[in-house]
């Protein structure tokens, strides 16, 4: 399957817990539509949401007129799950999905599939149907024991058939053209998106920088510190550093970028326009 070249620019949304949070979320899809991204991608049991709003969000703003690719892991359960859902997706028209092992709930005792198999799954169950998309660590992933033991790993994702990556995000963008290199020196030849985070927490951001093991460098961090409680002038400080950032990757050859929202349409809206990326 031959990779879609105009899939350049998408947005990531989370489904939200309450009722309140969807008639948001809804609000900020709109917003959003409006810039016109290739697709929206909605996340699967991340952060403690439920499995059943993924496939809500994606089945309504699918049928609001949005290409929607909904995230998807085993996530600890039986092949019957994943069968079922692959079967609605691909009855709603949906032909991408973004393929994953998931984080487990915690509690959860061990991971039982690695996103390989999952990849592996969903071609032998419905052949080419989807676009693949899998999750790649420019700074390697925090299980990881290599930095080269995490590229093979990421190669096994692309050998069991994935079309394209999105990143996790960095704020350093010589980790990303270091990583593309290294990865096509070991044969990985399939688009590597940069997953971009806008900047408009800091603490919340330090917590997920945390977690996922991505790097703020020092220099940021003392920067947002620095603002304290001044949040609108960390937002518009953070706007100009993601701006400034996707525009040296796109201009190093990034072959598209992937916003995680986090379900807010300011940042990304702002960084959008700056880039003009509804033309480029
Ligand atoms: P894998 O590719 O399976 O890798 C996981 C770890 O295992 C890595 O350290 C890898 O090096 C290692 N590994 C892989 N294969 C093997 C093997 N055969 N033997 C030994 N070790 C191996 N989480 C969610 O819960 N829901 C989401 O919707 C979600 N969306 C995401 C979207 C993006 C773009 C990204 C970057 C991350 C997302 N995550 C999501 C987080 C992701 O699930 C976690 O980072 C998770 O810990 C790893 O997922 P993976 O698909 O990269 O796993």
């Amino acid at each position: 399957m031959s990779v879609d070249e105009s899939n350049k620019y998408s947005i990531e949304f989370y489904p939200p817990r309450t009722a309140e949070g969807e008639t948001k979320l809804d609000a900020v899809h709109e917003k959003l539509a409006q810039l016109n991204p290739d697709f929206f991608s909605v996340t699967y049991g991340a952060g403690g949401s439920t499995k059943q709003g993924t496939q809500q969000i994606v089945l309504r703003y699918s049928a609001r007129g949005s290409n929607v690719a909904p995230h998807l892991s085993f996530g600890g359960t039986d092949d019957e799950e994943v069968r079922t859902l692959l079967a609605a997706y691909k009855e709603a028209g949906i032909n991408r999905l973004v393929a994953l092992r998931g984080d487990l709930p915690s509690g959860a005792a061990s991971h039982h599939r690695f996103a390989s198999e999952l990849v592996n799954f969903i071609r032998q169950e419905t052949g080419d149907h989807f676009h693949i998309d899998v999750a790649c660590y420019p700074e390697s992933h925090p299980d990881s024991t290599s930095y080269d033991a995490d590229v093979e790993f990421f190669k096994l994702k692309v050998d069991a058939g994935a079309n394209s990556a999105i990143t996790q995000y960095f704020y350093n963008s010589d980790a990303y053209f270091r990583f593309v290199d290294y990865c096509q020196g070991k044969g990985i030849d399939v688009p590597i998106v940069p997953g971009i985070m806008p900047i408009t927490n800091y603490e919340n951001l330090s917590r997920f920088s945390q977690n996922c093991g991505a790097e703020i460098p020092r220099w940021l961090r003392n920067r947002l510190e620095g603002f304290g409680d001044k949040k609108e002038d960390l937002r518009e400080f953070g706007i100009e550093v993601v701006t400034a950032l996707c525009d040296n990757l796109l201009d190093g050859g990034a072959p598209g970028l992937h916003f995680y929202s986090m379900n807010l349409a300011g940042s990304v809206t702002r960084i959008w326009n700056n880039l003009a990326l509804s033309e480029r």
